[in-house]
């Protein structure tokens, strides 16, 4: 008989979270591949988990595939995890999961905890069809260029951000979205300081950059699709009234009165009025 590969989802905070389930995979298998050790081993130590540990990590991921996929063909059960949440979501794991997979060796997910999603389900903002974006780059230039790639995205997008960048991504996402576009910020998700907030991205931006709790622990940001695209003749009709509006008026002003004549929705109207501004 070969071995079996679990992936188990690990708590994003609260050690509450962890299910039953996930516990006695843990203390069944013959080893446990983490992320880091050190920290893991906490986690096991908590839960009188025994099993031992080996580090598979960013850096050693591939050299670790081979013994850990012979393994599994002798016969050993491996848990994977990571130091939380679900392993693969911006996560190590893929290389050894796609290798079993390959071999044709037994996967089994034990699921749980995932930021991602606890950040969904609480955001407020449409969840039938989404995206996960992950981390955005690091600098400005990266960020604004991903930002700018998805500003037609019509579905929910979910980021992962590091608290020091996000005032700065906060900043490029109204730039690039427009002040207009909700956004839900959900920060330090199942732990004490737990904040989930939904604002259009403009107060968003305010809120966050006034208050440095804002910018402290780990947290998501989902934000609202782009409005649905509609069909080309009613925005040559649309394109025709902001024109006339825009000669006179500001954006924000030009596309509230534009919904009320056209019937379209004012933020799509915004984000139009912002591009036909930048036409000009
Ligand atoms: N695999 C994890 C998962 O399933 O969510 C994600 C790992 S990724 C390296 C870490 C990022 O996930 C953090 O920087 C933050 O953006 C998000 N995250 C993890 N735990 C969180 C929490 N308790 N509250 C909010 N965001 C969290």
């Amino acid at each position: 008989m070969k071995g079996v590969l679990y992936v188990v989802a690990t708590p994003i905070g609260n050690l509450e979270d962890w299910s039953p389930r996930a516990v006695a995979t843990l203390k069944a298998v013959s080893v446990v591949a983490a992320e880091d050790t050190r920290h893991s081993g906490r986690l096991l130590q908590y839960f009188n988990i025994t099993t031992r540990l080996v580090a598979v990590h960013d850096h050693n991921e591939s050299a670790r595939v081979d013994s850990l996929i012979e393994r599994l063909e002798e016969g050993a059960d491996i848990a994977l995890i990571s130091d939380a949440g679900t392993p693969l979501i911006s996560d190590p794991g893929y290389r050894l999961v796609a290798a079993a997979q390959q071999a044709g060796l037994r996967v089994v997910p034990i699921p749980g905890a995932c930021a991602a999603i606890a950040a969904l389900s609480a955001a407020g903002l449409a969840s039938d069809r989404f995206i996960f974006e992950g981390f955005l780059p690091a600098k400005t230039v990266g960020r604004r260029e991903r930002l700018q790639a998805l500003a037609m995205e019509p579905r929910t997008l979910m980021f992962y951000e590091a608290p020091h960048r996000i005032a700065e991504c906060l900043v490029d996402m109204a730039a690039v979205f427009g002040d207009e576009r909700r956004v839900a910020l959900a920060r330090e998700l199942t732990k004490t300081f737990e904040t989930i907030r939904q604002l259009p991205l403009a107060e968003m931006r305010d809120w966050v950059a006034a208050d440095p709790d804002q910018q402290r622990g780990e947290i998501v940001l989902v934000l609202e699709g782009a409005p649905e695209v509609t069909s080309a003749e009613d925005w040559s009709e649309a394109d025709r009234v902001l024109a006339i509006l825009l000669a006179d008026l500001p954006v924000k002003q030009a596309s509230s009165l534009a919904a009320g004549i056209t019937g379209l929705k004012k933020n799509a109207l915004y984000e139009r009025a912002l591009t036909l501004k930048e036409g000009h």
